[in-house]
This record gives structure tokens, C-alpha cells and sequence, in this order.
């Protein structure tokens, strides 16, 4: 019951400040044939799990900046889905449940079995490898888990933002979005720096869908207004 059941491997963010118990774990990870990114911080965690697109987080609640659960609770307000299990010192029942409610997937008590926390976040990986993909538009299709877009066998990961935005464009396609429609739903109506932040990110966008050949699909300006999806029928 190991990596050789999963394939390729799961890519992993592990968020542990612990250096005995980081090494350990990495140690163990990577001989089970999974790619492992390790954080010591909270704030540092936080931005390296939303530019890069991890299969699942392992999360340690005690970290010396910010805690576990301030963390995970960033990532689910900026829209991160990845499965996040959390592990802790901590057993009480007050905390599971707190965790649970920031948004964790699954939780670990330590000190904790190995092979059952391979077998937790194998699970978690492959779960999100599972679904939550929307309808394909032109051939293309935005994947929610892996946070990707997705052509054929290509992928492109995205960033949290990109993810957000996309996610408006693909679920109301053919519609003209106002750029500040797209600045509030992506940013929040709070949001106070320059409008072309739209535009900066839909060319991020576009970047990525040259990257990945798609023909099918094309974000089009709508001059004044903002931009479109406009997909090829398949
Ligand atoms: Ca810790």
C-alpha cells in the first residue's frame, strides 16, 4: 500500500517547522516516490501553495508565524481547493473540529502511524484527481482540484487568481463580463488597486492557453466593457 498504487507520485506541499519531523517525513514521502516542497513558515506556506499547484497539503497546526489554521483558512477564502489534512499535537475534540471547519479535508493527531498518513493523503490526492472538472468548452476544460486547465492530455496549473478568474469565464461562457464584474468576483469589491489587473491576468490566461495549443477557445475583449468567452462547438 504505497506510491507504486498511485503512479506517478503525489505533488505535496509539507508546512512543518519541526526540522526532525520535516526530514522524517520528506525522508519517507520521497521513498514512496512522491514530490515533496517543504515550508517552515505560515506566511511563507501561504504563497507558495497558491502559485503552485499541489496534489494535496500537509499541514502542521504549530508553526512559529502564523498557525495552521489561519493558514487554511487564507486559502479557502482566496478560493484554494486543494485537500488540505492537517496534523497536530493536539487532540482535543474542540480542535479537530475547528480545523475541520477551516476547511481541512482530513485530519492527523501526532505522534501518528506513517502508513496510515500515506495511505490518508494518498486517498485526498486522488480524490482530487477525481473530479470537480467543469463541462469542456472548445476542447478545453477547467479542472478544480488540480487547478488547471486542461486540453487533451496537456495541463496548464494556475495560480489561485488565474484559477478564479478562469472559473468566471468558463462557467458563463459567450457572456460579456464587465472588468468589474471580473475585478469583484476575483478580487473582492474591496479591492483597491488598478482595474487592469483584469487585464494583466486574462493575458496570463491567454498565455497559458497558447502554451497548452488550445485553438478552441479564445478570451476576447469587449472593447470598454471587459472580455468574453467565446468557444468553438465541439
Ligand atoms: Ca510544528
Amino acid at each position: 500500500m504505497s506510491g507504486a498504487a498511485y503512479g506517478e507520485g503525489v505533488k505535496l506541499l509539507l508546512v512543518e517547522d519541526e526540522a526532525s519531523m520535516a526530514r522524517l517525513l520528506l525522508r519517507g514521502l520521497s521513498e514512496e516516490g512522491h514530490q515533496v516542497d517543504v515550508c517552515a513558515r505560515g506566511e511563507e506556506a501561504l504563497r507558495q501553495a497558491v502559485e503552485i499547484a499541489y496534489d494535496v497539503v500537509l499541514l502542521d497546526w504549530s508553526l512559529p508565524d502564523l498557525d495552521g489554521v489561519s493558514v487554511l483558512r487564507r486559502w479557502r477564502e482566496q478560493g484554494l481547493g486543494t485537500p488540505v489534512l492537517m496534523l497536530t499535537a493536539r487532540g482535543s475534540t474542540g480542535e479537530k473540529v475547528t480545523g475541520l471547519r477551516a476547511g481541512a479535508d482530513d485530519y492527523l493527531v501526532k505522534p501518528f502511524d506513517f502508513d496510515e498518513l500515506l495511505a490518508r493523503l494518498e486517498a485526498l490526492a486522488r480524490r482530487g484527481n477525481g473530479g470537480q472538472a467543469t463541462p469542456s468548452l472548445g476542447g478545453v476544460a477547467l479542472d478544480g482540484r488540480r487547478r488547471a486547465l486542461v486540453c487533451g492530455a496537456r495541463e496548464a496549473a494556475l495560480t489561485a487568481r488565474e484559477f478564479a478568474l478562469a472559473s468566471e469565464l468558463w462557467h458563463h461562457p459567450g457572456d460579456v463580463l464587465s472588468r468589474s464584474r471580473l475585478l469583484s468576483a476575483v478580487w473582492g469589491s474591496d479591492f483597491e488597486g488598478l482595474p487592469n489587473v483584469v487585464d494583466v491576468y486574462v493575458g496570463y490566461l491567454r498565455a497559458k492557453l497558447e502554451h497548452l495549443g488550445a485553438t478552441g477557445v479564445e478570451i476576447a475583449a469587449v472593447r470598454g466593457i471587459g472580455y468574453r468567452l467565446k468557444a468553438a462547438a465541439a
